[in-house]
Parts: C-alpha cells; sequence; structure tokens
C-alpha cells in the first residue's frame, strides 16, 4: 500500500493529488514543484490540475465532516501544507437567502472574509504556496482590494509585498495595506497602468508577481467560491451573477464545478454564469454580446465607484468567455446610477451593507428578471464581494 504521505520532489514536499500546471489557453504543461507565472508558450494564464480519479481522494461526506473553511478540501488546493496552510480565516462565508431581494435570491457575503473581500481567499493560497516555493518578496497592482488581502497574507507568512494603485483609490483601501506593513505607491492611470509600473519593478528588483492570473494560485483559492455553493445548497444553484473585473472568480469557479464532476458528485449541470460589468468599463460583457473568443482592452474606461471593476483587459479574457458560452450565461453592463441605488437597497432591504460591486451585481440580476432572462423559482446567487466599510 502507498504511504499516505507527501511524495518528495527537489527540495519541496508538493500535495500528492496535485499533478501539474497546464496553461488554459493552448493546454502545454507546466511543472508544479517550482514558481511559474504564465505560460512559456502562448503567456496565457496557467491552472492547476489535479489526479482526480485517486481512489484515495476524499469522498464529500468526508469533506464535509471537516471544518469549514478555505483548506477544507486541501487535497484540490496546491499548497504542499495542505490542512495545515496558515490562515487568517478565509473562506466559509454565509450564503444568505434573502426574500427580500426576490423569489429564490441569495447572497454570498463575501465581505465576511479577512480584510473584509473576496480577495482574501486568492492571495491566502498564492502567497503560502510561492512561500513554499521560495518567494520572500512580492509585488501587484490593485484596485485596492487585492492589495490588502496581499499585504495580510504577507505579514502573516513574513515577507515582502509591494503594491501599486491608482491615486484615486479609497483612502481605507490604501490605509490598511500600509498598516499590514505593505509598501503602497499611487501612480496616475488605472490598474493597467500601476500593472506595467509593478512590471518593470519586479524584473528590477526580483519580486515575485501575484498580479491577476500572472500565477497560478490565486484562481486555486477562489475557485473554492465554487465548491462552497454546492456545500452550501446541497446542489447546485441555477443562475450565478458575479461583479467582473480580472475574472478570477468566475473562471475558477467553473473550474470548481468541472472538478466536481470528475470526482463524480454532480453531473454535466452547471449554473448559468453571468458576467456583471459597469457601463463605462465593460470589456468582456461587450465582447461576449458580440460573439468573441477574446476581449478587445476598453478605451478611456470611466470612473466608478466600483473600483474593482474598472479592469479595461483581463488576462483570462479568453476563459471568461468561454465559460459564459459553456454555460449558456451572460454578461450585463450597469449605470453607474442603478448600480449605486442598488447598492442601497442591498443595505435596506437585506442587510447587507455590500461594496458597489455588490450592488452592480443585484442590479443586474433585476435587469435579467425583468428580461425574463430568469425563469421563476430559479435559485440565483447574487456576490457581494466587499464590504462598503472600504470604499468609505
Ligand atoms: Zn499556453
Amino acid at each position: 500500500m502507498m504511504a499516505r504521505r507527501p511524495k518528495f520532489r527537489g527540495t519541496f514536499f508538493v500535495n500528492r493529488f496535485f499533478t501539474h500546471l497546464e496553461c488554459g489557453n493552448c493546454g502545454k504543461s507546466h511543472d508544479a514543484d517550482r514558481l511559474q507565472t504564465t505560460c512559456g508558450a502562448c503567456a496565457g494564464p496557467l491552472l492547476a490540475r489535479y489526479d482526480l480519479a485517486n481512489p484515495e481522494m476524499p469522498s464529500l461526506d468526508e469533506v464535509m465532516s471537516r471544518r469549514p473553511g478555505q483548506f477544507r478540501f486541501h487535497e484540490v488546493l496546491p499548497t504542499a501544507a495542505g490542512g495545515g496552510t496558515p490562515t487568517l480565516g478565509e473562506g466559509a462565508t454565509p450564503l444568505i437567502e434573502s426574500r427580500p431581494l426576490g423569489p429564490g435570491v441569495h447572497v454570498k457575503d463575501e465581505s465576511q472574509n479577512p480584510t473584509g473581500s473576496f480577495k482574501a481567499r486568492g492571495m491566502a493560497v498564492a502567497i503560502a504556496r510561492s512561500v513554499e516555493l521560495g518567494a520572500t518578496e512580492f509585488c501587484l497592482p490593485s484596485n485596492g482590494n487585492a492589495g490588502g488581502a496581499a499585504a495580510a497574507y504577507s505579514a502573516l507568512l513574513g515577507v515582502k509585498v509591494d503594491i501599486a494603485v491608482p491615486a484615486n483609490t479609497p483612502q481605507a483601501l490604501v490605509d490598511e495595506s500600509r498598516a499590514l506593513g505593505a509598501n503602497v505607491t499611487l501612480v496616475d492611470g488605472t490598474i493597467a497602468d500601476a500593472g506595467r509600473i509593478q512590471k518593470e519593478k519586479a524584473v528590477a528588483n526580483g519580486w515575485f508577481s501575484v498580479a491577476t492570473l500572472h500565477e497560478p494560485y490565486r484562481i486555486e483559492g477562489k475557485k473554492m467560491m465554487g465548491y462552497e455553493l454546492f456545500w452550501d445548497l446541497g446542489r447546485m444553484p441555477d443562475v450565478v451573477l458575479y461583479p467582473t473585473g480580472g475574472g478570477t472568480g468566475l473562471v475558477g469557479m467553473i473550474k470548481a464545478f468541472d472538478e466536481m464532476e470528475q470526482l463524480g458528485w454532480i453531473g454535466s449541470e452547471r449554473p448559468r454564469m453571468v458576467a456583471v460589468q459597469v457601463e463605462g468599463c465593460a470589456p468582456i460583457v461587450r465582447a461576449h454580446h458580440e460573439g468573441l473568443d477574446s476581449a478587445p482592452a476598453w478605451e478611456n474606461p470611466d470612473t466608478t465607484a466600483a473600483f474593482g471593476l474598472r479592469v479595461p483587459s483581463a488576462l483570462g479574457d479568453q476563459l471568461m468567455l468561454k465559460g459564459l458560452r459553456d454555460t449558456n450565461g451572460t454578461g450585463v453592463a450597469v449605470s453607474e446610477t442603478a448600480m449605486l441605488d442598488a447598492t442601497d437597497r442591498l443595505a435596506r432591504e437585506a442587510g447587507i451593507w455590500g461594496s458597489p460591486e455588490g450592488g452592480a451585481v443585484l442590479a443586474a440580476y433585476e435587469t435579467l428578471r425583468d428580461s425574463s432572462w430568469l425563469e421563476a423559482g430559479e435559485t440565483v446567487v447574487l456576490f457581494n464581494t466587499g464590504s462598503a466599510l472600504k470604499y468609505v
């Protein structure tokens, strides 16, 4: 019988179920036992692949018997430390049934994560795995929430992080990252401009970038949202509306559904995935409705209260668009006015003082309901990705 201990490969222990990395665009295989960025052949995002058919994979019942949290099902996460990976208590956020918002409507409230946003999930995994592989200095561009999460997990793991954010980022987001020990630079322009600056600094200083989909593991943390929807409901929802900036969560949840099918937990059913953006910056929504396989960058994005949605181009565009098509989903762009109005109602009617991104999702839900894209009695999940406190 095989010993139940991690394989020893090179100088690092690895999760024995974690086999390799695969390019999400061209399929090329990459080693999982060293620091990796994007695909060496096409620069596409790398996705972690696991031996899901391994008979030693725990059953659904076994996973459900464990303490809830991000690392509850650590066999499908990349860290060698598995269930012992350092944590701030991320994951296991509530799925709140909210009748006032509409019949069948549930809110997955990600504001209850450490640092008040869903970004904690990805950073918990990406920083921990990269530290296992030897990284000690990190950098990223951020619209604010990812920076705060990266700062928190860098503090937890005793490593350095350098963050660049657009100059108009809310002060609370900047203060949070600095309080957690990060070096924060304000730059003119959007997150794309911040990204260019961080790319140069990363090369010059030997920093490891944890920019969205520029490394393989933030998506692995985000995908746990998909597993949790199934665990929370005991079945798949019919529709999931997700505020889409970099889109890691959207791609991650679709990956989780595919993994659950391979594990034999579900069949081929999938929720219809809906990407929600704002009218002033909607590259994925536009590309979806034009039937494109990739999304051209959005020229001159408008400023918006939903900082996380001001992402004019995203590395995961092809995966997002494929996910919307494959699940018979769609894309909805909402006006700034509709978004802010819905953010107020999310607070007053549902008791969730959420981020504007959460309000955008509620506004998009109402658009789809009124257009009869949604059917009566469907189970709909709205994602609130962050706390309003971060935007004050
Ligand atoms: Zn590739």
